[in-house]
């Protein structure tokens, strides 16, 4: 043990491997985001390059140590913390965060996978160009993290997830190697995409070390709009409406439950939610607009007169400034807090075809709450893209924790099975991690999963690479 401690303070340099024993506190790098889980790691290692993180698998792939990378530390699945053995090692990358190259006429840019998200925003932005990748933990997720999960976020609609605004990775393999990928090209059919399916593979075939990613054109202005809507039918409805209308400029559209938005109101009033009391759901949209303010707020206006007349919206604002945007978009990203202020709840991160949302959530909401009479129900998400945080919490007075531990088990399987009831999937954005992976051999086809685990065993037959996350052990 102290020997492969040695060789990993010869690779990396004494003061970025971290141990218990040497007095540190690991807990940042053990426990998870939620607080779900707390492992113990052997040993924090903190790479500075590609050559040490190659070099780093190597000697723990011949001590027959299993690496577990982390980046943000942000994920929701239990996925990038280690298991409680005490003989993982924790990669953390986070010493890879600069950015290498921005090919303005290419429209990509190189960044190391330790870049923490909103600082590539940023960097794409100084250049004069957009990174559309946008989630509420920007400023702590990692550019590897975001693509091993396959991140998706609020701009999924227009730009799509992660995958698709990569177009080229550097990996290390679990023999060591490392796979030269880094792409700028948007077209190359020279046989199987190892990119696509390196990416969302959650550490478990190699570790990302950088990516090409795709950059756009800045929009010349966004606009924001808060409508109320009388049901989710309307809400579907009101999306074909919008897509019909601003085509390519629609960027965002959520929806919000009257009582994710009551949280937000009961735990955060000085956010001063509008329009939530007298709808069942409300709508945030964005227009992103090449032309000018005023081209784009002649649209919304348009739109949102005739989903009125058509009763698709019952009342509505746009935002007047950019600072109100931001407020209204900020409510959005505070329903995740509000809830865990409300107490512990089941997440779900579910997705089903847009056109079957409404019946799901109606039949659903009627089974949970036939089962556990009073359970409330924060449901919110990317309307957009048919992903919806379908969260369930305790009824108004019951003890959280254990409402969790009884009933966790019984609410998944009645949600998962009606996602599968609908041809949805289990996970649309956050990964499978640990949390999910039992759930795997019932809910994805069985092929699918044989050629899953195939896979696996060609890539990393020793299990190296963060064993037990994704698929079951
Ligand atoms: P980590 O949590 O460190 O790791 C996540 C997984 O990736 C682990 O399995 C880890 O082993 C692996 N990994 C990390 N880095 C690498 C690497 N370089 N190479 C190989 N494997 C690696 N997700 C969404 O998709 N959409 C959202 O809107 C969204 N909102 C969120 C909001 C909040 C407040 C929070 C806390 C999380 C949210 N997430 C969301 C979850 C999302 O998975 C993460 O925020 C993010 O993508 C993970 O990045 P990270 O750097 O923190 O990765
Ligand atoms: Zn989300």
């Amino acid at each position: 043990m102290t020997h492969l401690i040695d060789r990993l303070r010869g690779i990396v340099g004494a003061a970025h491997v971290l141990t218990r024993e040497q007095g540190t506190d690991l807990s940042a790098w053990e426990q998870d985001w939620r607080k779900r889980a707390h492992g113990r790691a052997l040993a924090v290692v903190r790479p500075g390059s590609t050559d040490e993180v190659a070099a780093v698998v190597k000697v723990c792939a011949a001590a027959g140590h299993s690496i577990v990378p982390q980046g943000g530390n942000t994920g929701l699945v239990v996925g990038s913390v280690p298991d409680d053995s005490g003989t993982q090692v924790l990669l953390s990358l986070t010493r890879l965060n600069r950015v290498r190259d921005i090919d303005r006429a290419n429209l990509t840019m190189t960044v190391e996978a330790g870049c923490v998200l909103q600082a590539v925003q940023e960097a794409a932005d100084r250049a004069g160009l957009l990174f559309p990748l946008s989630l509420a933990a920007e400023g702590s997720c990692t550019i590897g993290g975001n693509l091993a999960t396959n991140a998706g976020g609020t701009q999924v609609l227009r730009y799509g997830n992660a995958r698709e605004l990569c177009l080229g990775l550097e990996v290390v393999t679990a023999q060591g190697e490392v796979w030269h990928g880094l792409s700028g090209l948007r077209k190359d059919n020279t046989g199987y995409d190892l990119r696509d399916l390196l990416i969302g593979s959650e550490g478990t075939l190699g570790i990302i070390t950088a990516a090409t990613l795709k950059l756009h054109p800045r929009p010349a202005c966004q606009l924001t709009a808060w409508a109320a809507v009388p049901s989710l039918d309307a809400a579907v409805a009101l999306l074909g409406l919008a897509q019909g209308r601003l085509a390519a400029g629609l960027t965002g559209f959520e929806a919000m439950g009257q009582f994710a938005l009551s949280l937000v109101d009961r735990h955060m009033p000085q956010l001063r939610v509008p329009l939530w009391q007298q709808t069942p759901f409300c709508v945030l949209l964005e227009n992103s607009d090449s032309e000018s303010e005023a081209h784009a707020r002649g649209q919304f206006e348009q739109l949102l007169e005739s989903a009125m007349e058509n009763g698709l919206v019952t009342d509505a604002v746009v935002a007047e400034n950019l600072q109100q945007a931001r407020q209204l978009w900020h409510i959005r990203e505070s329903i995740p807090l509000a809830q865990a202020e409300e107490g512990l709840n089941i997440k779900h991160d579910i997705s089903i075809p847009v056109s079957r949302i409404p019946v799901f959530c109606e039949q659903t909401d009627t089974l949970l709450q036939r089962e556990i009479p009073g359970v409330r129900l924060v449901n919110f998400g990317h309307l957009g893209d048919g992903n919806l945080h379908y969260n369930v919490q305790a009824p108004e007075g019951g003890d959280p924790a254990t409402f969790l531990r009884e009933q966790e088990e019984r609410v998944n399987t009645l949600v998962f099975d009606q996602v599968q009831r609908h041809g949805g999937s289990i996970s649309a954005e956050h990964g499978v991690g640990s949390l999910k992976a039992a759930k795997l051999p019932h809910y994805k086809d069985p092929v699918a999963l044989a050629l899953m685990q195939q896979i696996k065993q060609a890539l990393d037959p020793r299990g190296t690479l963060n064993p037990g996350r994704v698929l079951p052990p």
